[in-house]
């Protein structure tokens, strides 16, 4: 959403008596930097989960060029134990950032950091890996070296790590808007795109039955 939109929504719901004290977001500066300077109340700005995985994700594609046996079925391996860190460590940092050793660690049969909740080569040393090809662990130095790079970046914002929240449920009201107000049509010349708007809104709130409640 544009940083002006967010002040002005919420300086608008303050006005109506509804103190809005964070919003979730995408790691864009302006954003936090107008909230600043134009609400006079503390609004507390948080990552959004989505845009944090997809980051990851682009950073571990980027590493293919040097690195080709980090294969596209590895590094989901890798997003997908990473996301099991962020799910499981809520409010958590201290679990985080071991964490953060223990993704990289496990993928390269190092088991110290992990945990027996979720790791069963814990107690079964011949377990295979079943994301892995021929069911082994990654074993080149240098890729490791490199990953305990990539992922000993994401301790340091460990605390901000816990605290993510998603931008879902926004981005799914837009959907249904979207559907019933599509961007290139010209609606707003009369009272149609008001009607279309306020039929994503109950839509979202009600579920469809809003329709059959109307009639
Ligand atoms: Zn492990």
């Amino acid at each position: 959403m544009e940083p002006d939109m967010v002040t002005e929504m919420i300086i608008e719901t303050a006005k109506k008596g509804v103190k809005a004290t964070g919003i979730v977001g995408d790691d864009d500066t302006t954003t936090a930097a107008r909230l600043k300077t134009n609400v006079p109340h503390m609004v507390e700005k948080r990552s959004d989960k989505n845009h944090v995985k997809k980051n990851l994700a682009n950073c571990l594609y980027g590493m293919q060029k040097n690195f080709p046996t980090l294969s596209t079925k590895n590094i989901n391996y890798l997003l997908k134990l990473f996301n099991y860190n962020i799910s499981q460590n809520k409010q958590n940092p201290v679990g985080i950032s071991r964490g953060m050793d223990a993704v990289v660690g496990h993928a390269f049969d190092d088991h110290s950091f992990c945990d027996d909740t979720w790791c069963r080569f814990i107690h079964n040393s011949s377990a295979k890996y079943s994301s892995f090809p021929y069911g082994r662990p990654l074993t080149k130095p240098s890729l490791k070296a490199a990953l305990f790079d990539v992922f000993g970046a994401y301790k340091k914002i460990a605390p901000k790590l816990s605290m993510l929240s998603s931008t879902q449920a926004n981005e799914s009201l837009n959907k249904s808007i979207a559907s019933k107000a599509p961007k290139q049509l010209h609606l707003s010349g009369s009272a149609n795109l008001n009607f279309r708007i306020a039929a994503g809104v109950a839509q979202k709130n009600l579920g469809s039955c809003y329709l059959t409640n109307v009639i």
